[in-house]
């Protein structure tokens, strides 16, 4: 995809947002230790780490402001992220853009503004960095430099985090990473009406594939199962690896009908494939338990419990079957 398309595909971004895990979540140390140094480098009395979510900007990490969330339609930060450049702005209340924010005409009485865009590596701007302030001013060239930098530590922040809650032998999310971020967008659906889903999936009679082939090859195929679950789900699915020959996944905005069918797809998939193993075809399967998140359970803890309970019963039902609520 070329740069400009990148820059347009609002989905993409959405969901190179979601993957990283930070919407909703605290200020942590790491964010705002970077937006401390913004503050002190370029001597500004605000900074802040801003992510761009779909209505609003969450921002992560804030210093000298008493929010966390802004509306998107009145953000200088919505701007920054419509292309990979620095984003200055040295007078809002020169600038027809700007002049009618709130945040303009009043409390902070924002002037002037410096936003580095936050790039992934694969081109997506999740949002901004951020200096602040009340007085015009002019930002030099040094100043973007800097800001750069400091961007980069933010990305390599991300990045950092995203190494730690992936499964090293997979690449799908480890249990505790998608339990967290599940929990948050289990939240973000209920307060947008939408349903969601959980899928679980387990390898069948995998004790005796690694009896027969060996552990090495065990693990050949949990990499291309979890490979054929990557290639078959929406870029905004969370998949994790949750215990040895163990799978989640969690579906937003999908109902069961959905989720079911996508269960469907993957199991048939799966028992389709023929694993070479040096030569040898193995064949493997897996069983799966399908189900909405219903409005009244409290957590994510719940809902596996209740797709756990139709995982078994596909085991006991015979096998390379779907059981859904
Ligand atoms: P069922 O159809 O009832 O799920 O049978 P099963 O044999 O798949 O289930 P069981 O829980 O008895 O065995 C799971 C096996 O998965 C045992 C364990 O050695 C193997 N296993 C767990 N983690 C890994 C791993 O990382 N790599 C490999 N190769 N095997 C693993
Ligand atoms: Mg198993
Ligand atoms: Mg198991």
């Amino acid at each position: 995809m070329d740069e400009r398309r990148k820059l347009n595909d609002e989905q993409g971004r959405l969901a190179a947002l979601r993957r990283a895990g930070l919407l909703d979540t605290p200020r942590e140390e790491p964010f705002d230790r970077i937006t401390e140094l913004v503050r002190s480098v370029l001597n500004v009395p605000i900074a802040t780490v801003t992510l761009v979510d779909a209505e609003r900007l969450w921002l992560k990490s804030v210093l000298g402001l008493q929010v966390t969330e802004v509306p998107r339609e009145v953000s200088f930060c919505t701007h920054t992220i419509q292309s990979h450049e620095a984003l200055i702005v040295e007078d809002a209340t020169q600038d027809a853009r700007f002049r009618d924010y709130p945040y303009v005409l009043g409390e902070p009485g924002v002037r002037s503004y410096l936003g580095i865009p936050l790039e992934t590596p694969d081109g997506y701007n999740l949002g901004a960095l951020c200096a602040i302030d009340t007085v015009p001013r002019q930002f030099s060239a040094a100043d973007v430099a800097i800001m750069t930098n400091f961007s980069r530590l933010v990305m390599n922040e991300l990045e950092l985090r995203q190494i730690a809650m992936s499964d090293s032998l997979t690449g799908a999310m480890t249990r505790r990473g998608w339990m967290e971020a599940v929990e948050t967008q289990i939240a973000r659906c209920r307060r947008n009406g939408q349903p969601s889903s959980i899928v679980l999936l387990d390898v069948d009679h995998f004790k005796r594939i690694n009896d027969t082939h060996g552990h090495p090859a065990g693990d050949r195929i949990l990499r291309a199962i979890s490979q054929a679950c990557f290639e078959t789900l929406r870029e905004a699915d969370l998949f994790a690896r949750i215990g040895g020959e163990e799978f989640a996944i969690f579906l937003p905005v999908t109902d069961s009908v959905e989720a079911a069918a996508l269960a469907e797809r993957l199991r048939d998939r799966i028992s389709q494939t023929s694993f070479d193993l040096d030569g040898t075809p193995v064949r493997a399967t897996a069983s799966f338990g399908i189900t909405e998140v219903p409005p009244y359970i409290e957590g994510v803890e719940a809902g596996l419990r209740l797709a756990d309970a139709l995982l078994y019963k596909a085991k006991t039902d015979g096998r390379n079957l779907c059981r859904v609520a």
